[in-house]
């Protein structure tokens, strides 16, 4: 409105400052007389005078003109620029007041320039500690009252930023407040010599951050350090190079309790053996997860005596009972320990703590083994020996020798154990009984099982139906819920009746996990295929397997029929096997037989048949063909046969 009516009366003032001026222009110029005091200059024409007169009076008001118009051009400039600078003014305060950061502007004469809320808050300051204007030095000593920063502190905080900013023209650091939150302050120089300090509060970021490294370096489950975790802490042991022992703790029967009582309850099976771990060891060290049911535990500063006395009280402690979600379990643990040494890797200390746990279990868990020189190089040895049988498997690297077996009353061959030999490229042949154990670690057995039996029976195909051959099984084959299948598959593949295959399994193999091997043996031999106990004697020699197992045979182990010459108690047991077994139908077999005297014996106390070297070694796949086919192939095998016929008579 105002606006408006100076826009109307402005003209007006203008016009009535310009008729005044004109009137006592023209009043002043009617009271002028001119004379001219230069008579020269009389001579000069009125009208030109006048004209000169006007075109001056014309250009001194234009003049004037320019002078307003320019003048008024200033003063609406100054204008715009005082709108802009409340305008930025504004925009500044609305941006320190919305600013995520705590913000201070320090002036060139050390004082607070601006300041923001946000500063105010995350330094516990207010209004009247920290106002705008106050000097660095009140600003500073308001924030060392609030956290209890002494004069020291705030000194040496303030001379680190100032020499920073010297330095590098900016300044970071983090500051930890009385109340535990952290808080990270710059400073940086402004151009007119002063500086801006931000202060951001880097809790919730620094909490987040120390979850995600305490998750990274911890179990979850059991809250104990994890295998990173255990990897950092053995990096820092080692590099002191003190007497420090590496147990690793494997949990015994612990996957039974997972599989039959569930995860839950296994899970919280581990969370109380940590803790009874981690008791245990108190104050000696630290316990570790190093993944399923594995631990560790790094002891500092022992010697063997006692860190081999925390192992066996480790051991003891696990093995007694837990009380879980209802349920008393009884597991136990194997541990593995060794020394580490000063600068060697973390996972060298663990390879051989392994190893000796390795060894533990072994020689029948429950128990610590300590790590002996030499255990590496085993290790090392036989992993070389895992691949090259994986190699060999792959390609056709093995070969069965038949070993003929001779029914005593009448000499005559009834067939063959089929025996397996591994053609290693460097080694030669190799007897099983070197890679059978490391096959059944691997797995690798299951695959080899296959290929006997497959050689065995398209063998059995080319021989005359009275002639059978008998293959080895191991438990772990036995165990695979494929074997039958494999049997039945391959007598098909190779039309062989299954009453000519037999399958030889020793004591302890079916004693082991004997409900499901026993369903195994009865399905088979529901086949038509034999079934031959093999090793009688070396295992649990209980005349009751005989009765609970279904079966057809059973081989008396080699070092009876080495010693029946002289020990009774050896001719007893064979006389008692012999003399049961025919009573339920099962044929005996003596194993081994050397001598014509071990022959003799094994006649005389009953046994059905023999297979040894003096009957006949294992033979290649052309040599048992020549035996079968009544060729007369070696002059010892000639010899053998003279040796069985000589005995013979001698019994009767
Ligand atoms: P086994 O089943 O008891 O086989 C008899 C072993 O005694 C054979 O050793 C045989 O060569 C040997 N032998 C036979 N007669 C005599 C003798 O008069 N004196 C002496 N000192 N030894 C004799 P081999 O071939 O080294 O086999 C060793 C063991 O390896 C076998 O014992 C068997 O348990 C296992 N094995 C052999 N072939 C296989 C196979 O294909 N699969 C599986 N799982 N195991 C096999
Ligand atoms: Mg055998
Ligand atoms: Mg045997």
């Amino acid at each position: 409105m105002g606006n408006r009516a100076a826009r109307f009366t402005a003209p007006l003032r203008a016009a009535a400052i310009v008729l005044g001026v004109c009137t006592l222009h023209f009043m002043a110029l009617a009271g002028v007389t001119l004379e001219v005091l230069r008579p020269d200059l009389e001579a000069i024409d009125g009208t030109m005078l006048s004209a000169l007169i006007a075109v001056t009076s014309l250009g001194l008001s234009c003049a004037g003109l320019a002078t307003a118009v320019s003048a008024r051009r200033l003063q609406l400039e100054r204008q715009r620029a005082a709108t802009d600078e409340a305008r930025r003014n504004a925009a500044f305060a609305t941006a320190l007041r919305h600013m995520s950061n705590g913000l201070v502007m320090v002036d060139a004469e050390s004082r607070i320039s601006a300041i923001n809320e946000r500063a105010r808050t995350i330094l516990g300051l207010d209004k009247a500690t920290a106002p705008e204007g106050a000097s660095l030095r009140d600003f500073l000593g308001g924030i060392g009252a609030r956290q209890g920063w002494g004069a020291d502190r705030l000194q040496r905080l303030a001379r680190g930023h100032l020499d920073r900013l010297a330095a590098e023209g900016n300044s970071r650091t983090e500051e930890e407040l009385e109340d535990g939150r952290i808080v990270a302050v710059t400073c940086q120089r402004t151009p007119d010599g002063g500086f801006i300090l931000t202060f951001d509060d880097l809790t919730e970021y620094r909490t987040a951050e120390a979850e995600i490294a305490h998750l990274a370096f911890h179990d979850p489950l059991t809250g104990l350090a994890n295998r990173r975790g255990f990897r950092e802490h053995m990096q820092a042991v080692v590099g002191h190079g003190r007497h420090t022992a590496l147990l690793v703790v494997d949990l015994d029967r612990f996957k039974p309790v997972n599989d039959t009582l569930g995860h839950p309850v296994g899970d919280a099976l581990l969370v109380a053996v940590g803790e009874r771990l981690t008791r245990a060891v108190g104050e000696n060290g630290s316990v570790y997860r190093l993944g399923g049911d594995e631990l560790a535990v790094v002891l500092g500063d022992v010697d063997e005596p006692g860190a081999l006395a925390i192992a066996a009280s480790l051991v003891s402690s696990i093995g007694e009972t837990f009380d879980v979600e209802g349920h008393t379990i009884s597991i136990g643990c194997s541990i593995g320990m060794t020394w580490l040494d000063a600068g060697e890797r973390p996972t060298e200390g663990l390879q051989r703590a392994e190893l000796a746990l390795y060894r533990a279990k072994e020689r029948g868990r429950g128990r610590v083994e300590v790590y002996e020189t030499g255990m590496l190089e085993q290790a090392q040895e036989r992993r070389q020996m895992e691949l090259d049988l994986k190699h060999a498997l792959e390609s056709e690297g093995f070969e069965l020798h038949y070993q003929p077996l001779f029914q005593l009353s009448d000499q005559r061959l009834l067939g063959f154990e089929a025996l397996i030999r591994w053609k290693h490229p460097q080694l030669g042949l190799v007897s099983p009984a070197e890679f059978i154990p490391l096959a059944e670690e691997t797995g690798m057995i299951l695959g080899i099982g296959a290929w006997v039996l497959d050689r065995a029976c398209h063998q059995l195909r080319r021989w005359p139906a009275n002639i059978h051959v008998a293959i080895n099984v191991s438990a772990v084959q036995m165990r695979s819920p494929d074997l039958v299948d494999e049997v039945v598959a391959a007598l098909k593949r190779h039309d062989v009746a299954a009453e000519r295959l037999e399958i030889e399994l020793t004591e302890t193999a079916m004693v082991e996990d004997g409900d499901a091997i026993a369903e195994t043996l009865r399905r088979l031999r529901k086949l038509g295929v034999r079934i031959a106990m093999d090793d009688f004697g070396t295992g649990y020699s209980s005349l009751a397997h005989m009765r609970n197992f279904e079966l057809d045979r059973i081989k008396i182990d080699r070092s009876f029929i080495d010693t029946s010459d002289d020990d009774i108690g050896a001719r007893a047991v064979i006389r008692a096997v012999t003399s049961m077994a025919h009573d339920l139908s099962i044929l005996t077999i003596g194993e081994g037989v050397e001598t014509p005297e071990q022959l003799a014996r094994l006649t005389e106390l009953g046994c059905d048949v023999a297979q040894g070297f003096l009957l006949g070694r294992p033979l290649v796949q052309d040599a048992a063909n020549n035996l079968v086919t009544g060729q007369q192939i070696e002059d010892d095998a000639a010899a053998d046969r003279a040796v069985l016929a000589l005995v013979r008579k001698d019994a009767a």
